[in-house]
């Protein structure tokens, strides 16, 4: 690949860091490569939370919130805290270029 149009990046949206930090970390790292001039297109997915009881709770949000983080790792059922089993990672999903 010469060159690089468009780089997709899935953000869980438990991952603690937002579209914009991403971005800015991608264009550090790009700088000089076929990556340079890539439009970076992101997706928020949701997260998915476990407690010890084994309930099990999806959680999507719109945009990452941090305020909402806490209450959230309360189970909604049993009140035990819940682990996060998905939704914090980030993917790169798919790269355009020619
Ligand atoms: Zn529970």
């Amino acid at each position: 690949m010469r060159r690089i149009d468009e780089v997709h990046v899935s953000i869980g949206c438990l991952a603690m860091v937002n579209a914009e930090q991403v971005g800015y970390g991608f264009g550090m790292l790009a700088k000089g490569t076929a990556a340079e001039e890539a439009r970076l297109v992101f997706t928020l997915t949701s997260a998915r939370l476990r407690c010890p009881m084994g309930h099990e709770m999806e959680v999507k949000m719109e945009r990452i919130d941090f305020d909402r983080l806490l209450p959230i790792t309360k189970c909604c059922e049993c009140g035990f805290p819940s682990q996060i089993v998905e939704g914090r990672d980030i993917f790169l999903t798919k790269i355009v270029g020619e």
